[in-house]
């Protein structure tokens, strides 16, 4: 995600700072944990969904198959379901727009069988644990599959899990509604909360077969590779950490490709159509063009690019394969803002290298997909005098010039010793002292990381750094402890030393 506060106003970033710095507090330790293939997997996601565009809700069958990696027999299972949480979060917090929404599990079956299994929630009914019984139990090295019935309203939200309606038409985008196994280390389920500021999804990589039924007039976007015949959507997504959908009955596409990726852009039919399309085609071939240069090569095949109507200051959101991106300034809008929506289509491009391909356990160590996707937007894709840089200089006074992004970013570094002090990256919001908001160690502490890191390490070993910590965790997980190690490999000097220690908590 682009941070809500901080995409581009660093100067609401600083005065935050300022008043966190009058604050004293005490950091609790944070565990490190080892990464581990000893855990029970899923395989793969088999959806089959259905939109009702009159009721606003969707529903779901899902078939998980997992694999126990562990050492014992597996009798229960936990799943996560996000929806209650996302639901009441809503509720709260947009309650004009939504009021009595419901969700839930119809059941939970063995394949083949249609006995419901035992149910007992946890976490605001976020995780659900699933008594296999008798005939479910799975030893090691066997697999399971389980079929999971479930519906829910669609809340009235711009972002994440939602549906707006416009004059033009509706617009759905359908994520953190899905049913997944929950991650699993060492046979330990990992629960950690919704978290709407940040995220906390699975890492764990699977593969993923959908039907998604819509009615015709919807175009439809997603993770993957994806058909549409008489508003029957087939979706085949390999080797992914979260799946997204958008369907919108007022949207075109545009297609194209570069460095041998199919990007598919859409676009909606709103005030600024024909500059916002081309403005999204530049910056998302610059951004894989400089990426996959610096970085490595994107993970999959296609890239959807999908416009959402997010608001003031909310930059987009990334999926494996899929970013959405804010149409709302060129929808409707009296400013087109094409500043944000380079910064943050940027970002969230950035995202498919880090999050996507190299993941990382979001709730708990969210600096690392944070901090390197910021430190591509900004420091890759911010100083890159590219086709995009050109024409949003052309049609926005306000954009700014490369040369400014360098001096901001150097001014930014004067600071940063005393703009985060006491601020450390691997602390997860539960844990934060008093007074830390999301984003600061996240988005902008490890970013002041990373270019200290450059600094002190010289632009050429850093460049390839990146290259090779890209290389050799591409579709795998990292932690904190794997991200620290690889830096040391490079260079164990005295003051890449003194740079960890700094923001980095033992
Ligand atoms: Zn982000």
């Amino acid at each position: 995600m682009t941070n809500k506060l901080i995409s581009k106003k660093t100067i609401i970033a600083i005065a935050l700072i300022a008043v966190m710095i009058c604050c004293l507090w005490l950091l609790t330790p944070e565990r490190a944990y080892a990464a581990s293939s000893k855990k029970v997997d899923a395989l793969s996601y088999k959806m089959t969904l259905t939109l009702d565009t009159k009721s606003n809700s969707l529903s779901e069958i899902v078939t998980i198959k997992f694999k126990n990696n562990t050492d014992s027999t597996v009798r229960k299972i936990y799943l996560r379901d996000m929806t209650p949480a996302v639901l009441k979060y809503d509720m709260k917090n947009y309650s004009e727009d939504n009021k009595d929404l419901k969700t839930k599990i119809t059941s939970v079956t063995l394949k083949g069988s249609t006995k419901k299994l035992g149910l007992t929630f946890k976490k605001g009914r976020s995780a659900v644990l699933v008594d296999l019984g008798a005939s479910g139990q799975v030893k090691p090295g066997a697999t399971g599959t389980i079929k999971v019935k479930l519906k829910t309203d669609i809340p009235n939200r711009a972002d994440r899990f939602g549906y707006q309606k416009t004059k033009k038409g509706k617009l759905y985008a359908l994520s953190f509604c899905f049913p997944y196994l929950a991650d699993n280390l060492n046979g330990s389920w990992q629960l950690d909360p919704f978290f709407d500021d940040g995220e906390s999804r699975s890492w764990d990589l699977a593969d993923y077969s959908v039907t998604f039924k819509a009615p015709k007039s919807y175009k439809v976007a997603a993770t993957g590779t994806s058909t549409t015949t008489e508003g029957k959507t087939t979706i085949k997504a390999d080797d992914i950490r979260d799946f997204a959908i958008v369907a919108c009955n007022f949207m075109a596409k545009d297609s194209f490709t570069v460095k041998g990726i199919k990007v598919n852009n859409y676009y909606l039919d709103g005030k600024y159509k024909t500059k916002y399309r081309k403005a999204t085609k530049l910056i998302s071939k610059d951004a894989i063009k400089v990426y996959t240069e610096q970085i490595g090569e994107y993970p999959y095949d296609e890239l959807d690019v999908v416009p959402c109507l997010f608001g003031f200051s909310f930059g987009g959101m990334e999926y494996p394969g899929l970013v959405m991106t804010n149409g709302s300034s060129t929808f409707s809008g009296s400013l087109p803002d094409y500043w944000s929506l380079s910064d943050g289509l940027s970002h969230e491009i950035g995202h498919q290298w880090f999050y996507a391909a190299v993941g990382n356990r979001e709730y708990r160590e969210g600096w690392i997909d944070e901090g390197f996707t910021t430190y591509l937007e900004r420091q890759i894709y911010g100083l890159y005098n590219g086709e995009a840089y050109k024409y949003i200089r052309q049609i926005d006074d306000l954009f700014p010039t490369i040369k400014s992004n360098k001096a901001s970013r150097d001014e930014l570094l004067k600071t940063a010793r005393k703009d985060y002090k006491n601020i450390y990256l691997n602390v997860a919001p539960n844990k934060y002292p008093k007074g830390q908001e999301y984003g600061v160690a996240e988005y902008e502490a490890s970013y002041m990381f990373l270019q200290e890191l450059r600094v002190s390490m010289g632009d050429e070993k850093f460049g390839q750094f990146l290259k090779d910590f890209y290389a050799k965790y591409k579709m795998k997980r990292v932690t904190t402890k794997t991200v620290v190690n690889f830096i040391k490999k490079y260079d164990n000097s005295k003051k890449t030393q003194g740079i960890i220690d700094f923001y980095i908590k033992k």
